[in-house]
């Protein structure tokens, strides 16, 4: 049994008045109440939260693990314990590994090993199609009853609006939602950079952000002709999050998420940066102008979830002349306090709630786990404690997560996560953050 006091408690929905203490008890939250105001259960351990905020277990919608085949660069059991030490509760496991996750033995495979991490819950997205080959629909029905979270053929868009329009009846069916990465193939063909002023001045061939922007409309199209959750992953573009709006204002069964990268990162850093591979990334980063667009889609609501999609890769992979690296950025560990930071140098353009949420019950709702992304008494006890005025370094070397190159490498960011608890279990805790929590 714990007990965690004097944390201010962000549900999932709003930021409570007051210091809150929470009783902990078989992984589920048993009691909350004002601080002070009951006698500490018999034999609890006392986590003093400090004022800090204590918030629904973190859930991350979009990361790669890299496993099964390529554990070089990332694991379940590293990837689970970089999720934790980012203030992840929950990450969803993309399924473009080798084999890829298209069957209900390897779906298992997934659940497995992130239960024997013991650190973040893993959940397994499955791929929309058979090998991720784009020609026939993998078996969606028992991937979801083995425990698959969501549908995904990811690093690729769904090959055709024929599959991709049958994928979403099925997955519909199934009540669950497909996840899609927007990018017509057909415009990116050997792109490295945005195709704006940075592939203009190096030569490097651009990727137009039509290219995300006809997908997006391909897939608000047949979301609006089958009623069916299409979740749009990663936008980069304005025109995406204007698109995405239009469709939520007309009622259509759209959600989206942005990266850290795309919400901090522009494409002159790349030159800056003297063509580091660092800040190579697919889809690539954007103009200032871009960026902007996704900030007023998190202050208006356009956005539902923020989610990282880490991509780890190996030193080998990633140290190289930009065109010849692989494309990704790894960021499990940093992405809150990339996002938290940069949301306080911004001034705090909208309330801490809605931030907080895009963390939480937004990709909660996207994933229809209603049991995740909010803190009642009787829900899991899932939870992040987080410290707004935390400083500290970006040092990708004390990584749990085996990727070392980091466009934030060094960075001082303000606003860390500083406890991870997932069902009752502190899964990590900020060993300088002066926060008394016993690592069970
Ligand atoms: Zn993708």
């Amino acid at each position: 049994m714990k007990w965690l006091v004097n944390g201010r408690l962000f549900d999932g929905e709003l930021l409570r008045e007051g210091l809150c203490d929470l009783v902990i008890d078989k992984g589920r939250v048993a009691k909350i109440a004002p601080a002070g105001r009951f006698v500490p259960p018999e034999g609890a351990t006392r986590i003093d939260l400090d004022g800090r905020i204590l918030a629904p277990g973190f859930i991350d919608l979009h990361a790669h693990l890299r496993d099964p085949g390529q554990e070089w660069r990332e694991d379940i059991i590293s990837g689970s314990r970089a999720a934790a030490a980012g203030g992840f509760a929950t990450v969803v496991a993309m399924p473009n590994t080798d084999p890829p996750i298209d069957r209900s033995s390897l779906v298992r495979y997934v659940l497995e090993r992130g239960q024997s991490a013991g650190a973040a819950r893993v959940l397994p997205a499955g791929s929309v199609t058979k090998g991720r080959h784009g020609q026939e629909l993998a078996e969606m029905w028992f991937m979801a009853n083995e425990g698959a979270a969501i549908f995904t053929d990811d690093g690729l868009p769904v090959s055709t609006a024929h599959l991709l329009r049958t994928a979403l009846l099925y997955a519909d069916d199934l009540g669950m939602a497909i996840m899609e990465h927007p990018e017509e193939l057909s415009l990116t063909k050997d792109a490295q950079v945005n195709d704006g002023p940075c592939a203009a001045r190096s030569g490097l061939k651009g990727a137009p952000k039509a290219a995300e922007l006809i997908a997006v409309e391909r897939g608000i199209a047949l979301a609006k002709d089958t009623g069916a959750h299409l979740h749009l992953t990663h936008l980069s573009a304005k025109e995406s999050l204007e698109a995405v709006r239009r469709a939520k204002k007309d009622g259509i069964n759209i959600t989206c998420d942005v990266t850290p990268h795309h919400l901090t990162l522009d494409e002159s850093l790349i030159e800056k940066s003297g063509y580091s591979a660092a800040y190579k990334v697919n889809p690539p980063l954007r103009t200032a102008h871009d960026l902007e667009a996704l900030w007023e889609g998190l202050a208006d609501g356009t956005v539902d979830a923020i989610a990282t999609d880490h991509a780890p890769y190996h030193l080998d992979e990633k140290d190289l002349p930009f065109q010849e690296a692989a494309s990704g950025i790894a960021s499990l560990e940093c992405a809150v306090a990339v996002v938290l930071d940069a949301w306080l140098k911004r001034g705090k353009p909208f309330g801490i709630e809605r931030l907080l949420r895009l963390f939480t019950a937004g990709p909660a709702s996207v994933l229809r786990k209603s049991d995740l992304g909010r803190i009642e008494e009787g829900s899991v006890a899932d939870i992040t404690a987080l410290d707004i005025g935390r400083e500290r370094r970006v040092e990708a070397k004390r990584w749990e997560s085996k990727a070392r190159i980091t466009p934030w490498e060094g960075a001082a960011l303000c606003g860390w996560p500083v406890m991870t608890m997932r069902e009752g279990k502190v899964i990590w805790v900020d060993g300088d953050s002066r926060l008394h929590a016993e690592r069970d």
